[in-house]
């Protein structure tokens, strides 16, 4: 993940204006993707400590970008002779000794909870009990960030206490934008941009896994010929071969049905320009009101995969009853 693109982000943009506008508060959650957690909070302990809200370039950024500031502490200690990435409360007593101790580089302290893996397991509240007091009764120029993926997670004691801030979904373009700098090709961008719904770490799982761009091409193809039960063999085998597999088929087959319905409705949408030929073709064969229908069927599909229904007996239904979605919304 590009370190340097997170200053765009909107946490970061929002926090360096509170400080600067001298409008922040001392405890913030920040509810992020897990894999951007570690780089955001950086970039948020770097708003605080730099006397120009994180410009990149000064001594106090260098410092805390290479982990050296001395008034930044992350948690859970890693240091700690323990092999967990939870935190604990020994992490929560660490912090509590810390922040009664004097900044040593400047004036503020800065504790980042990467707290991702922490919302799991029997000893969740625990912590989080611990962290209570000083969240109410916060020290002037002691700073407490704790990211997640989901804030829901905390206790609601803890969010009371805190200002949660969302990380926002990235656009398609700065989506594309981004892979084009990573040097992707053109179509792979174009699945990785289309299957990654705004999340820049995903895109990164697709351009590097190669068989989302062949099992976008198998799809398509598939939608494309398959127009009645005398042909539909192929689709039937194709499913049938993902036992596996399924779920990346299932999550590919809905992207590029609802990007027929973006074609038409929505072209600011449309993502799948290498393409277009083909996406012309899926449109002729299924109305709007079909591919509504057949996504719907996925989720059918799915769920009595979930629930143990024999697998080729699920394909071989959804197929049938693809076609006579098809066969029932025609335009
Ligand atoms: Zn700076």
């Amino acid at each position: 993940m590009d370190f340097a693109l997170l200053k765009d982000n909107n946490i970061v943009k929002t926090l360096a204006k509170a400080f600067e506008q001298g409008t922040s508060v001392n405890s913030y959650v920040l509810q992020c993707e897990k894999q951007l957690a570690d780089n955001l909070l950086t970039w948020v302990a770097d708003v605080v400590l730099c006397k120009n809200n994180g410009c990149n370039g000064c001594l106090t950024c260098r410092k805390v970008f290479s982990g050296n500031h001395l008034d930044v502490f992350r948690l859970p200690n890693k240091n700690k002779e323990k092999n967990t990435d939870k935190m604990e409360i020994a992490d929560v007593r660490f912090l509590l000794e810390e922040e009664e101790k004097r900044p040593v580089e400047g004036d503020k302290k800065v504790f980042l909870i990467n707290a991702c893996n922490s919302l799991k397991g029997v000893a969740v509240a625990n912590w989080q009990n611990a962290l209570l007091k000083t969240l109410e009764e916060p020290h002037k120029n002691v700073y407490i960030f704790i990211a997640v993926e989901n804030a829901q997670g905390l206790l609601p004691t803890i969010l009371s206490r805190c200002q949660v801030l969302t990380s926002e979904k990235s656009k398609a373009s700065d989506v594309v934008d981004y892979l084009a700098k990573l040097g992707c090709a053109k179509k792979l961008c174009q699945v990785a941009t289309l299957l990654c719904d705004g999340s820049l770490p995903k895109a990164e799982e697709v351009v590097s896994d190669v068989t989302y761009l062949g099992a976008l091409e198998e799809i398509i193809q598939a939608l494309k010929t398959t127009t009645s039960t005398k042909n539909a063999l192929p689709f039937v085998a194709l499913l049938n071969n993902q036992k596996d597999n399924v779920d990346k088929y299932w999550e590919i087959l809905t992207a590029v049905l609802m990007q027929t319905v973006d074609y038409r409705l929505n072209e600011d949408k449309f993502v799948l320009d290498e393409w277009k030929e083909e996406i012309e073709a899926i449109c002729a064969n299924y109305s709007i009101p079909a591919v509504l229908a057949v996504v719907e069927l996925v989720e059918q599909a799915k769920k009595d995969i979930d629930s143990a229904v024999n697998f080729s007996v699920v394909i071989d239904n959804f197929v049938a009853d693809v076609l006579e979605v098809k066969f029932r919304c025609q335009i």
